[in-house]
């Protein structure tokens, strides 16, 4: 068994058979997955399907032109980051612009050197790569290595979504750490960065379906699928204790608390959006603050709830 990453998939789509019989004898012992498809229609069917990294995409097929192609999967969010180098008979410069204008990353012109074509190849690749690279790290926060509030968003709105659709429930768990702007003035601004690093790690220290966020600040978010309100409430009271008991080395005598709110589906309307669990989750937060801080609280409505039929 080899540790490398997986060959990555290249989809050809040529109305020409020969095109296929001539990539599938050059192209082999490239550390590349090779796929065909001879019309528009399975191209862009195998696109959505195979998820290929890139795609050679031929201008003159028959019941759709290349161009038409690279607009469906530019503008379907599934394939719009695939990239395409187009491939054609014709090299005329237009073409080019026209391809180029559309979003391929490059152009080849038949016949083709094979070196030249796992070159391209091999460029697309490492800019497919580079990009990906690129979009993971804005999505990080680079003091805790958590996902960050760009992400949290998008992510919260997609776990919102599927909840809703599937019937399912979600929590979200908010935290802030304690007269945190106290530690940072008693302690030096060091310190606090290492206050949330490490306030980071016990977040992230539960199940791997958990989704630990940086909100801002001092502040984090925790947004748990399939999770209901009780539960979510366990572990934020299992998070709470681990940072109170926490030893800072180099600050003996340190004691580093933080508040909770915790929301889920059930304390909202049927119609609320997912801004209103942030809501739900940081109103709940704010009564643990006002309150005494170091507490975990349940957003209003399931406090209630859990008030009437808890006996
Ligand atoms: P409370 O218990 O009400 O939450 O009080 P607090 O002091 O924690 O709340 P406040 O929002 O007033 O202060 C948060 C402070 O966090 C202010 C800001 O200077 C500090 N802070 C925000 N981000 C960072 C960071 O990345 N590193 C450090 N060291 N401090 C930060
Ligand atoms: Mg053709
Ligand atoms: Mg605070
Ligand atoms: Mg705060």
């Amino acid at each position: 068994m080899s540790d490398e990453a997986p060959s990555p998939r290249l989809l050809a789509i040529d109305d020409s058979e020969l095109i296929h019989r001539l990539l599938q004898v050059r192209l082999q012992g490239e550390r590349l997955e090779l796929h065909g498809a001879l019309s528009a229609q399975e191209g862009l069917q195998k696109a959505r399907e195979l998820m290929p990294e890139v795609i050679l995409l031929d201008i003159e097929l028959d019941t759709m032109d290349g161009f038409e192609v690279l607009a469906h999967l530019k503008s379907d969010p599934k394939t719009q980051d695939i990239a395409v180098i187009f491939i054609s008979a014709v090299s005329d410069t237009m073409d080019r612009v026209r391809g180029l204008d559309l979003g391929a990353v490059d152009f080849i012109a038949k016949p083709f050197e094979v070196a030249e074509l796992k070159a391209r190849v091999r460029s697309a690749l490492r800019m497919q790569h580079l990009v990906k690279m690129l979009e993971h790290r804005a999505q990080i926060d680079s003091l805790s290595g958590l996902w960050n509030r760009r992400y949290f968003d998008q992510r919260l709105q997609q776990e919102w979504s599927e909840a809703r659709r599937h019937g399912r429930s979600l929590s979200l768990i908010m935290c802030d750490v304690d007269r945190f702007k106290r530690l940072n003035d008693q302690f030096g601004h060091p310190f606090g960065d290492q206050v949330i690093e490490r306030v980071a790690q016990i977040l992230s220290g539960g199940r791997g379906s958990d989704i630990t966020c940086r909100y801002g600040g001092e502040e984090f978010g925790v947004i748990l699928p399939s999770t209901a309100a009780d539960r979510a409430l366990e572990v934020a009271e299992r998070h709470r204790v681990a940072i109170e008991s926490h030893t800072w080395s180099g600050h003996d005598d340190v004691i580093v608390t933080s508040s909770f709110g915790v929301a889920d589906l059930t304390s909202l309307p049927t119609d609320a959006g997912m801004e209103q669990l942030v809501q739900a989750a940081d109103m709940a937060l704010y009564r643990a603050k006002q309150s005494g801080r170091n507490r975990v609280e349940l957003a209003t409505h399931q406090r209630l709830e859990a008030t009437d039929s808890g006996g």
